[in-house]
């Protein structure tokens, strides 16, 4: 129990903690991005302002011309080696192509000044991947205020994507890394946060186990006192014999009360490998079926069992694994109106499997998820006449837990229940 929520305090501070580290490292490599392609731009924008200045403006033949002879890339100069420019174009004030190096266009011009990333096949010799992504440059360029055409030039984003995989790369290896320290910090955290509540669980389950051993002494001697009253007082009709059978009665079930705390309270957690021990449990379930078929009969119930022919052995405290199952059992006819059915049904898949339904009353689904806790009841009248106390189911969840198993319900109000034990074979 401790454990479980151990475990869910730390899965949760390490999700929440999980979840704060992805939206900083997200807006980490945001900004990064930014900064990357800031420095594409600055850089796209450098090398068009110095292509820009070398295109002349000049008179030619009574008109003003636009001249691209001594234009890098443009002009009838071999590129640089080291140019990282993929393709310069010149269009003339009107938009119209004029000039080009590298590929020709396939779209119209956009006659503003832009930044734009495009995405095209890959015609580089220096990447292997079939698509690369650009970041063109769109420069309206003038000269004395006058509009005389645009440039248009293209690089590679290559250089900063490989930097902004690296930076990714690494993001995701520290954030594994905070996380799994932070799941680390969340157990110990989980753990210190359980101190104190396992503490008052502890004081809690010692008062009652003292209490309730206390409570046994004198018990026993107003059980022992009214029996022996009985016996002298031979008049069953006297009010005398009728109150001490009263007591006696009372006494029995006080003790049985006190009994079931005493379990509750000293059965703590899993069960000590030297109190199991191989147990048959088509015998055990024979068993219980015998021990119950008076009963049973009384009630005008039909008993029916499934139980497989190859034996199922486990190591269990076959007591215990007996108690759990008479529980389920005895609730059963106990919620199930004369002329009903009990099934019980054992089988094995990668766990063993009991399991013991009835077409009794039901649980109303509100009630379901309580059954299990101490001292409840669906319908108190009816279940305290019945003499119960609202323990038995928390007791057998308890002795199959301590197994390592699992119980579980399924219940429909007016349809019957069915509790399932599940256990591990090992
Ligand atoms: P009790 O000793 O009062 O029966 P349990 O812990 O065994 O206490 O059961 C808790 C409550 O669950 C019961 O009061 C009863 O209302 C309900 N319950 C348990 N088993 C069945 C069943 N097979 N059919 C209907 N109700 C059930």
């Amino acid at each position: 129990m401790f454990n479980r929520s151990r475990r869910n305090l730390a899965r949760w501070f390490t999700l929440s903690m999980g979840g704060i580290l992805a939206v900083f490292a997200g807006t980490l490599y945001y900004q990064e991005a930014i900064e990357q392609l800031e420095v594409i731009d600055l850089l796209l924008y450098k090398k068009a302002r110095v292509i820009a200045g070398n295109v002349q403006y000049k008179m030619h033949q009574g008109q003003m011309r636009v001249f691209l002879k001594n234009v890098p890339l443009l002009g009838s100069n071999p590129p640089p080696p080291d140019s990282e420019v993929i393709y310069a174009r010149w269009y003339d004030a009107k938009g119209k192509l004029k000039q080009f190096f590298g590929v020709p266009p396939q779209e119209h011009l956009s006659k503003t000044f832009e930044f734009q990333t495009i995405k095209t096949t890959n015609y580089l010799s220096f990447s292997s991947s079939p698509v690369i992504w650009l970041r063109q440059i769109t420069l309206p360029v003038q000269y004395k205020g006058h509009l005389i055409g645009y440039l248009q030039m293209a690089m590679p984003m290559t250089r900063a994507q490989e930097s902004l995989s690296k930076f990714l790369l690494l993001l995701v290896l520290t954030v594994l890394i905070a996380l799994g320290v932070t799941s680390l910090a969340g157990w110990f955290l989980g753990g210190l946060a359980m101190q104190p509540i396992r503490y008052s669980y502890e004081q809690l389950q010692r008062f009652t186990a003292n209490a309730s051993h206390e409570l046994r002494a004198p018990l026993a001697a107003i059980l022992s006192n009214a029996q022996v009253g009985l016996l002298t007082n031979i008049d069953n009709s006297s009010s005398k014999h009728l109150r001490l059978e009263k007591i006696a009665e009372v006494s029995k079930s006080m003790n049985t009360l006190i009994g079931n705390l005493l379990f509750l309270a000293r059965q703590v957690g899993r069960l000590a490998p030297e109190s199991l021990h191989e147990t048959d449990l088509n015998d055990l379930l024979r068993e219980l079926i015998s021990s119950q078929s008076t009963r049973i009969a009384a009630q005008h119930l039909d008993l029916k069992s499934d139980l497989p022919k190859q034996p199922i052995v486990l190591k269990a405290d076959s007591e215990l694994l007996y108690l759990a199952v008479m529980n389920l059992l005895s609730n059963a006819c106990k919620y199930t109106p004369a002329g009903g059915l009990v099934n019980l049904r054992l089988f094995k898949y990668h766990r063993v499997v009991i399991q013991i339904e009835d077409n009794g009353i039901g649980i109303p689904a509100a009630d379901l998820p309580h059954i299990f806790e101490r001292f409840y009841r669906v319908d108190k009248q009816r279940t305290r006449a019945a003499g119960g106390f609202g323990l038995g189911l928390a007791i057998a969840q308890q002795i199959i837990e301590a197994h390592g198993g699992h119980l579980s319900v399924k219940s429909e109000l007016g349809q019957g229940s069915l509790f399932q034990i599940e256990l591990p074979l090992n």
